[in-house]
């Protein structure tokens, strides 16, 4: 049973022009694949209610499984061979900043209008290609708390800087990397996802450290997580992981409890 709600976002494409738009004469639309309430299934947030949007485009991968290996021989990531995503800019639905946030308080009051959901998280593709200072700028005006999940190839200051030069941030960082570190641009992150059996930490060691610490049980701690992959490989995956814990005990094994849940 599925308790989550995808929306078709061209819902919102279909409504008049907002009012008052919070970007003023911007004329930047977000490609937008999907926007839908559900539960945050990974990692520190798991189990909490969010609104997740889903920006087309990945720079690792077009999405046609007719250059999955192509991309991934052009990039050097594995990950174009078995990322089951559907980022695609084909099907995906153009919004202005203020549309968008109209479309994400809509979705975030529908479950309890009185108590809206407060917390979004930008997911892709690769939300940074298209995520930007303005559309932090306007989810803050309306109380959003912000998390964005990136492949870590494109810097924080170089997404996130508004008109002014100003920078304008997302709340909460995850990083799940495709790339070996030395490719990595992202200056800090709070949560470190590696994807085994392809991505160990033995590789990831120096970037892990740009994981900013945070309080936990009265000591500082980083959240630094070692995901099975899904799919064929999943069980060998699990295994590993769960030896790779027990190895590196500053590593956790996490849990995509949205698939043992049953939602999207
Ligand atoms: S970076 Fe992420 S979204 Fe893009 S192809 Fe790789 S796994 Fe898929």
């Amino acid at each position: 049973m599925s308790v989550s709600t995808t929306h078709e976002v061209g819902f919102a494409a279909r409504r008049e022009p907002s009012a008052a738009p919070v970007d003023g004469e911007r004329k930047k639309r977000y490609a937008i694949k999907a926007i839908w309430r559900t539960l945050q299934g990974e990692g520190a947030w798991s189990g909490r209610a969010a609104v997740f949007v889903r920006l087309a485009g990945c720079n690792m991968w077009t999405g046609e499984a007719r250059d999955r290996a192509r991309d991934a021989a052009r990039n050097g990531a594995a990950c174009p061979l078995w990322c089951d995503t559907d980022f695609r800019k084909a099907g995906a639905v153009r919004l202005t900043a203020s549309d968008l946030v109209a479309e994400i308080q809509r979705v975030a009051a529908e479950a309890n209008p009185e108590v809206p959901i407060r917390f979004v998280v930008l997911t892709g593709g690769e939300p940074f290609l298209q995520a930007d200072a303005v559309l932090v700028q306007a989810l803050h005006a309306e109380g959003f708390e912000i998390a964005v999940e990136t492949n870590g190839t494109v810097a924080l200051a170089e997404a996130f800087t508004d008109a002014e030069g100003a920078l304008a941030l997302p709340d909460w960082v995850v990083c799940s990397p495709k790339l070996p570190e030395d490719r990595l641009v992202l200056e800090w992150m709070d949560e470190l996802k590696l994807v085994v059996p392809d991505y160990r930490p033995e590789a990831y060691a120096r970037f892990a450290e740009r994981t900013r610490p945070h309080e936990v049980a009265g000591r500082t701690r980083r959240h630094l997580w070692l995901q099975p992959e899904d799919g064929p490989r999943q069980e060998k995956a699990t295994r590993l992981a769960i030896a790779l814990a027990l190895r590196q005990p500053d590593w956790r094994v996490s849990v995509q409890t949205h698939k043992l849940l049953g939602i999207d």
